[in-house]
């Protein structure tokens, strides 16, 4: 069988190389290499492996004579006809499938949305994926290139918020603060780390011992409250306005950078060929058959889904769902 994968994420790669014993597959990826948004971390949540190592050893399941990857190739149209599937691409390609695999994953929320949070306009403000690479670099410095006094984490930006059209949770910003307090506190031990969240959501494996490590062994400081305004201040710091939700006092607060956790939201190719295919669900996302005993299958037969074009997943859950989706695929031919 000829299956035509889309994405090279860690989803893609992994139902490539599992198609690959036996099938012919090709992975249609956008960028100019594979798994953008895993090289561009440092280490990963739960247990502080690094990024690049994974990339690494994902990548090496490329390395197989049944897997031809085409990069900066965007998928621009996937149609059917007859019982094929026809794969268009943006530099003017059209080839023919058996099946796809659909592993188109996501984006981070363009935090410019959030204008009163000041990103874009104070250079003091940034996201989560900016302070991923400071922390990647040993460079997290404030506006003056010095060593920060203060950072403040604020949770749920762009998720769990009516306001930017996103009710859902993003469900690894949570760990992703507490995992960045961590390694902000291990790079530059005198840092006072402040992280305003709504509720902590903890929900994996280790993810309550490393908050609770966060707190005792590296003295971070919890606050339950949101940020309602971020402004500049003269000597080039940021000020926070706030409300401590436990205490329902307000505050002001300056920082040197303040770090906004940006939820994981569809991407382009996510939303786009979900519209196309008429399998687009809440939020950009696509839909499966059932979220019970039918995740990786579409409606459409001959089309599956695997990983974070479904919606908001850590690796590992990824990982499996892409396994998954290869063993579907499978059992229906
Ligand atoms: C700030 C942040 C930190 C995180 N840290 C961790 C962590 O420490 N540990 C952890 O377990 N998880 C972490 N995650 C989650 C992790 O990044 C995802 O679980 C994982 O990347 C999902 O893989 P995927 O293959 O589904 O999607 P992606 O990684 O998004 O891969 C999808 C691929 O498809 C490509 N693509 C999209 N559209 C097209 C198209 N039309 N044509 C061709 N190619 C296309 C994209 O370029 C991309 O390469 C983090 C997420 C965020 C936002
Ligand atoms: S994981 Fe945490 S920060 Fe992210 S949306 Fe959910 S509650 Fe908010």
């Amino acid at each position: 069988m000829n299956i035509a994968v889309i994405g090279a994420g860690p989803a893609g790669i992994e139902a490539a190389s599992i198609l690959a014993s036996g099938h012919s597959v090709t992975i249609f990826e956008k960028e100019s290499a594979p798994l953008a948004n895993i090289r561009d971390k440092a280490l990963l949540f739960p247990d502080f492996s690094s990024a690049s190592d994974l990339a690494d050893r994902l990548e090496a399941k490329l390395k197989n004579d049944n897997i031809v990857l085409h990069t900066a190739t965007e998928v621009l149209n996937v149609q059917q006809d007859g019982g094929k599937w026809i794969v268009e691409t943006a530099i003017g390609g059209r080839m023919t499938f058996d099946f796809v695999i659909m592993a188109t994953g996501y984006k981070t929320f363009d935090a410019r949305k959030k204008e009163e949070l000041g990103y874009g306009i104070y250079k003091g403000v940034i996201t989560s994926v900016e302070l991923e690479r400071m922390i990647k670099e040993n460079s997290i410095l404030n506006n003056m290139n010095e060593t920060p006094k203060q950072i403040v984490f604020l949770q749920c930006v762009g998720s769990r918020d009516e306001k930017s059209g996103n009710n859902y949770c993003s469900k690894v910003c949570c760990v992703t603060a507490v995992k960045q307090a961590i390694e902000v506190k291990r790079q530059h031990p005198s840092t006072d780390v402040y992280v305003y969240y709504m509720d902590l959501r903890m929900w994996g494996e280790g993810f309550e011992e490393m908050y609770r490590e966060a707190q005792e062994t590296y003295g971070v400081n919890f606050v339950r409250g949101r940020i309602s305004e971020a402004s500049g201040t003269f000597d080039k710091r940021v000020q926070i306005k706030a409300e401590d939700t436990l205490l329902g006092t307000p505050l002001t607060m300056n920082c040197d950078l303040l770090v906004l956790m940006v939820g994981m939201c569809a991407s382009e190719g996510t939303a786009g060929l979900g519209r196309k295919l008429g399998i687009d669900g809440m939020y950009g996302f696509v839909d499966s058959k059932s979220p019970h005993l039918d995740d990786n299958a579409s409606k459409l037969p001959g089309l599956f889904l695997a990983g974070s074009c479904k919606r908001p997943m850590c690796i590992s859950d990824t990982v499996n769902d892409a396994r998954s989706a290869a063993v579907t695929l499978l059992r229906s031919l």
